[in-house]
């Protein structure tokens, strides 16, 4: 992991940090919106609604990806960090169709985690532009099993729902 380049590896899944997967974003600007667990309506963009007047109080907010993986190489574990472009690849669906699901069935991360563990990965990490961000990046995930599927498929399986398509 030496340079700035972006280096590509194999590794396997490791565990999935499922206590904190996603993050809100404003859906038209997509700026993080902060976090308020207890009341997940009513934060708003304030840059969203400073510019639009009109359209006071209707920016609404989606989820996206933020997960944190540990994956071990030949030679090392660490802990890599992706976002919502690699972790749809992983989990099959959007952020937004993922917390639904896990509104429905609780134990949904957890399980997801616990699915990927041990998924042989090909990735491409490169560091993180801002260089106070800690993990290195996960820019491109390529499953290697055969058989591979994504969570969601495996979890709307065991908990026999058929949530969204
Ligand atoms: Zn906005």
């Amino acid at each position: 992991m030496e340079g700035d380049k972006p280096t590509t590896l194999m590794c396997t899944v490791v565990a999935v940090d499922h206590t904190n997967f996603c993050y809100r974003v404003c859906s038209v600007c997509e700026r993080t919106l902060p976090d308020n667990i207890n009341n997940t309506t009513s934060s708003i963009c304030k840059y969203c609604n400073f510019n639009n007047a009109f359209n006071r109080g209707s920016s609404s907010s989606k989820r996206l990806f933020r997960v944190l993986m540990s994956i071990a190489s030949e030679t090392k574990v660490f802990v890599v960090i992706c976002f919502d472009r690699v972790a749809r690849v992983l989990f099959g669906c959007s952020a937004d169709e993922f917390f639904d699901f896990a509104k429905l069935h609780p134990l949904s991360a957890v399980t997801a985690g616990k699915i990927l563990e041990g998924e042989m990965l090909r990735v491409t990490l490169s560091k993180p532009k801002n260089g106070n961000a800690q993990h290195l990046r996960v820019v491109s995930v390529v499953p290697l099993r055969s058989g591979f599927r994504p969570a969601i498929e495996t979890l709307r399986e065991l908990y026999g729902a058929r949530v969204g398509t």
